[in-house]
């Protein structure tokens, strides 16, 4: 028999464009004692973004809010903010499919009105790696999560490890500033052909999407040669970098850092992930690789 809807969740998410409607949903669920996740997101969601809402609920949530929104605080000047792909209706429509029970949607100016004028700062953990090549990046992003956290109150809150460095840096940001908010976080999703899911792929022409694959393929030729015995970070960064200049790939960065703190490591002899960055066509792709964990 047809299924008049799609699902029940489909049928009962909760969207929210203004902030009071939101918090006051939340707060009326908080006050029955039970557990909110958080999922924040800028859109165009893609199985990657689906897995942290099974995520927020295996860690514990009862309701799990996902948060649709382009920071522009994160991006910089001549960064892509104006190509960041946007389909809020198939975003709604994949968050209800999801079992996500409320999505909010702010506009910026909700986000940032008139007079607007507080920034969150982690030091350290900011100068590096995407924050060396984004000036004011982590600054947008830590002050728009601590603003989703303002709102929301949640109990925990998942990000990916397909932003590794994000995923630090809010997790400093909590321990250091004594958020309440168990900041959970989720693995890398792939597509089949290894390329890390991003709303950013869409950006790509079909000769570069094949480009891409490159990037994951450098990454696992380091964690092969990782696995059988290799350890020094000169020599794993030159063997992914010899499969992305082969593919004709120029890694913004590429290194070899600690998986607790992000310094930088000559050798693989402790927990460490494999950073990268690539510029294709119109955008630029994060990846990583976790060689071992803490
Ligand atoms: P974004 O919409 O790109 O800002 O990502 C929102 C959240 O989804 C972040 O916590 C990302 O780390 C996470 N995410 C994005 N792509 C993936 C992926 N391929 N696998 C796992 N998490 C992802």
């Amino acid at each position: 028999m047809d299924r008049p809807f799609p699902t029940w969740h489909r049928m009962d998410m909760q969207r929210f464009e203004a902030i009071a409607p939101f918090k006051a949903y939340l707060r009326a669920h908080q006050n029955q004692g039970l557990r909110i996740g958080l999922v924040p997101t800028m859109g165009a969601l893609h199985e990657g973004h689906l897995s942290l809402v099974a995520k927020a609920k295996e860690a514990g949530a009862d309701v799990v809010a996902a948060s649709v929104f382009v920071n522009p605080k994160q991006f910089g000047p001549g960064e892509d903010l104006d190509k960041y792909p946007r389909d809020l209706e198939g975003d709604a429509a994949k968050l209800a499919e999801a079992g996500c029970d409320a999505i909010f949607y702010p506009t910026p100016k909700m986000m940032y009105p008139a007079g607007f004028q507080s920034e969150v700062l982690v030091e350290k953990a900011t100068g590096v790696l995407c924050g060396a090549n984004r000036p004011g990046h982590f600054a947008g992003v830590t002050t728009v999560v601590m603003k989703l956290f303002g709102i929301a109150r949640p109990d925990l809150a998942v990000f990916g490890e397909k932003d590794f460095q994000q995923l630090s840096v809010l997790r400093i940001m909590a321990r250091d500033l004594n958020l309440d908010v168990e900041v959970v976080g989720a693995p890398l999703v792939r597509d089949e052909d290894g390329v890390a899911l991003s709303s950013r792929n869409q950006l790509l022409s079909p000769k570069e999407r094949t480009e891409a694959q490159a990037i994951h393929r450098g990454l696992r030729a380091a964690k092969d040669a990782y696995e059988a015995g290799e350890r020094s970070a000169d020599s794993l960064l030159n063997t992914a970098r010899e499969v992305m200049q082969s593919a004709g790939l120029e890694p913004q960065y590429l290194e070899l850092r600690s998986y607790q703190d992000l310094t930088a490591l000559e050798r693989a002899d402790s927990p460490a992930v494999i950073f990268t960055a690539v510029p294709l066509g119109p955008t630029r792709l994060i990846d990583n690789m976790i060689l071992s964990r803490a």
